[in-house]
Parts: C-alpha cells; sequence; structure tokens
C-alpha cells in the first residue's frame, strides 16, 4: 500500500473521502464501547470464584499456629510471602510485606512517609527538600503520575526505549540531588509494553544518585501476566541493588489485582532488610494487622507457584485473543501509514503512537462514534503529552466481540485523523 506521505492531492482526497465514509457507517451503528480503563473482565474474575468459599468454616489457622482471624501479623503470613513474594517480586518471604488489597495504596504510603519522615539515608524528609523530583519514563501509569502531582513532587519526562527507560537521559538526570525517586514498570509496561533489558535494570541498580536516599519505585504489577508462551524474565531489582552496592535502592510493588480479584486481592512491599524494617515500623502506627483471613484464602486457592502459573494461563486464554483482535485491525487499516502500534507480550495496554497533533482528535473522533478512549495525554505528567500522539488502548474489559467492534472503529478513527493531518 502506498504511504499516505507519497500520494497525490486527488488520491489523497480518495482516500479521505473512503475513510470518513467507512467512519460514519460504523458512526451510525450507534455503538456504546469503552476501551478506557485496564480492568479485568467478569470471566477472568469469575476464574477465581472458588476462592470466596475459602478458606472456609474452621479454617483459620496458619502455618505458624496463629488465628488468622485475629490482629497481629503485621508483615502478613509466612506462607503468602513464601509463594508470593520470589514470583511477583524477586524477593525472599523475609523481605516481603504483604499489605491490604491496593499496591497503589502502598505506593501512597511510601510517598507519603518518605514525605513527612525520610526513608533509610535520608537527611531530613523529602518534603523538606526545596523541590523534590521523580523521573517519569513517558509515556507512564497515570495513577502515578497522580501521586506525584498530589503530593507536590515534579516530575521529569523520560522517554522510553525498546529497552526500557534512556539511560543516558535517567543518568543524566539523576546526578541532581533534588530527584529522589523514579516510577519503574520493569515488565510488561503501562502502557507501552516493554521489558527493561538485563543492561537497564543494571545500569538503574547501579547508577550514580546525587540523593543519599534516592528511591526507584518498582512497580512490578504485571509481573506474571503475560500474554504469549514465552514467559519473559527480568533479574531481581533487589540482587541486582545488592550486587551494586546501592542495598537499599529500590522499594518493590506488586499485587494480586489482576491475578485473583481486582478489589479484594493482595498488595505487596518489598524491599532490603532496612527498607523492610522502616516500612513495618510505619505501617505499624497504621494498622494493627492486615486480613489475614484474605492471605489464607489466596494460598488455599492458588496452592504453590504451579497454582499460579496455571491460573496466568486461564487469564492469559482469556486476553490474548483480545489484544489480537486489537492489533489484528489496527494492520488492516493503518498499514502503509507512520502510525505505530506496540505488540505486548504481556500486561493490560496496546499503546499507540498515531503522529504529531492527532490524539485528541482520535479520541474525539471515537467519542463521537461511541468509542469511549482514555483522553489523549494521560500516560504523561500533568496529562500533558506535547506530541499528542500517544493513545493507551485498554482491551480487557469488554467481551470479545465488542473488542473486535471497539478496534476496527478505532482504527477507522486513527486512519481518518492520519489522512487528515497529512490533509492539512
Ligand atoms: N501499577 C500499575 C502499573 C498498574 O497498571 C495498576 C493498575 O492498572 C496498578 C499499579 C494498580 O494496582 P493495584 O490494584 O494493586 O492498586
Amino acid at each position: 500500500m502506498t504511504a499516505l506521505a507519497d500520494l497525490s492531492p486527488a488520491d489523497l482526497a480518495a482516500r479521505y473521502a473512503q475513510a470518513h465514509g467507512a467512519y460514519e457507517a460504523f458512526r451510525a451503528r450507534g455503538l456504546k464501547l469503552d476501551m478506557t480503563r485496564g480492568k479485568p473482565a467478569p470471566e477472568q474474575l469469575d476464574l477465581a470464584s472458588g476462592m470466596l468459599a475459602l478458606p472456609g468454616n474452621g479454617d483459620h489457622t496458619t502455618a505458624s499456629g496463629e488465628d488468622a482471624r485475629n490482629y497481629g501479623g503485621l508483615q502478613g503470613l509466612a506462607e503468602a510471602r513464601a509463594l508470593f513474594g520470589p514470583a511477583l517480586l524477586g524477593a525472599p518471604p523475609e523481605q516481603v510485606v504483604v499489605a491490604e488489597n491496593a499496591s497503589l495504596a502502598v505506593m501512597h504510603d511510601c510517598i507519603v512517609w518518605a514525605m513527612l519522615k525520610g526513608v533509610p539515608g535520608s537527611e531530613r524528609p523529602w518534603s523538606k527538600e526545596a523541590a523534590p523530583a521523580f523521573l517519569c519514563p513517558v509515556p507512564g501509569y497515570d495513577r502515578h503520575f497522580a501521586l506525584c502531582e498530589e503530593f507536590g513532587i515534579r516530575m521529569l519526562p523520560v522517554p522510553m526505549t525498546p529497552e526500557g527507560p534512556d539511560m543516558e537521559v535517567v543518568e543524566a538526570l539523576v546526578a541532581d540531588p533534588a530527584v529522589k525517586g523514579m516510577w519503574c514498570v520493569p515488565k510488561y509496561s503501562n502502557p507501552s509494553g516493554e521489558i527493561y533489558s538485563d543492561e537497564t535494570v543494571r545500569r538503574l541498580a547501579a547508577m550514580k544518585a546525587g540523593a543519599p536516599d534516592f528511591r526507584l519505585f518498582w512497580d512490578n504489577a504485571y509481573a506474571v501476566h503475560h500474554l504469549t508462551p514465552e514467559h519473559h524474565a527480568i533479574p531481581d531489582i533487589l540482587d541486582v541493588c545488592k550486587q551494586a552496592g546501592n542495598p537499599d535502592r529500590a522499594f518493590v510493588f506488586a499485587s494480586t489485582s489482576k491475578i485473583t480479584l481486582a478489589g479484594a486481592g493482595l498488595a505487596f512491599f518489598a524491599g532490603s532488610p532496612e527498607n523492610v524494617r522502616w516500612y513495618l515500623a510505619r505501617a505499624g502506627k497504621r494498622t494493627i494487622g492486615p486480613d489475614k483471613l484474605n492471605q489464607l484464602r489466596h494460598v488455599r486457592f492458588l496452592r504453590d507457584p504451579a497454582g499460579l502459573t496455571a491460573h496466568m494461563e486461564r487469564q492469559r486464554e482469556l486476553l490474548a485473543p483480545k489484544f489480537s483482535a486489537v492489533t489484528e485491525a489496527l494492520e488492516r487499516h493503518l498499514t502503509g501509514t507512520d502510525v505505530i502500534w506496540s505488540r505486548p507480550e504481556g500486561g493490560y495496554f496496546v499503546s499507540v503512537d498515531a503522529g504529531v497533533g492527532t490524539a485528541e482528535r482520535i479520541v474525539a473522533l471515537a467519542k463521537g462514534a461511541g468509542i469511549g478512549l482514555t483522553p489523549a495525554g494521560a500516560t504523561f505528567p500533568n496529562g500533558r503529552d506535547p506530541r499528542d500522539a500517544a493513545l493507551r488502548l485498554a482491551p480487557s474489559y469488554p467481551s470479545l466481540s465488542e473488542v473486535r467492534e471497539a478496534a476496527e472503529g478505532i482504527a477507522l478513527c486513527i486512519l481518518l485523523a492520519a489522512i487528515e493531518s497529512e490533509r492539512a
């Protein structure tokens, strides 16, 4: 197919008429489709239905003989830490804390405590620094950026490469002592799907940071969320940091939100022994102990690493066809244009670089055709994409037939915007 840029004005006008007609025909169907948020679909939640009857009447004694119904057990059950620590956080059980249901809340607490009290190695609380800042690989997770906004932390964007964040940029920026942290979604990154290379992980662990209390906020949200038979692995950040002589550098987060139940899963924190002591000292003021029955329920249901892997395979069977439907529609309509899209091997999103100055237009066209898309710019600090080019597509929640329809409509909107932009 001839590239749009190589078409004559007459051919471009013909392509426009064709694309506009296809868009109008789609619009006339009056559909209502939502591709905005990376939520598990009801069938995915159904996979964990068996968990709702667990641990069961009378089953409340933990491996160490504690009564899971009672107060206490701040760090979480040893059996839950043993099951999830290595698989989700790359951490030994003694360096893992099991919290409540949302890793976002754990990240929130770490930021608040760092701002109010500092972290191990801090000279003063982060809020007492003139203008604390975080490095933010872009595009990234909007709720990470919202936490920075909420607490007045400056955000310094860092471009992504296929190997993870651009390390030349990171190493230059992190020399500034005002840079206290960096958001990282190291595997199947949200939203663009990158897997950090071993070299990127090594450089992040070893780089010279200006702040003695610099922290990687290592959000391993998609550790076991594979979309292909290949289970990609990344180095365990805590080990790599220790080897690099920066044992306290990483705060590691994960949850079972997209493994079992998004609203009733388990969230985790992991770190060096020093960081775990710091976390537990703060957490102990906030709660007398977490919901250990939910921890027991998860352990009884998933049982062991093989059970976790088998469960994620069932998740993959539901999710992978939806991702294929999106990429197939994009390929069908957009091959020959300058539009670029990710082909993620895990995670929850397809990311599209639709061309400078078109993303807002595409979101508006999609809205007009009954398709809800994440607002343009949402994956950038302060909601502003300087190129107005990035789109995040979230195919997990709608049914497969709805995803097929939505993907078709989205591809038509992107094509129409690309032709409009070429003609402008
Ligand atoms: N981190 C990332 C990168 C995510 O994409 C999400 C949800 O989309 C979360 C964290 C939220 O996790 P939780 O449900 O554990 O708060």
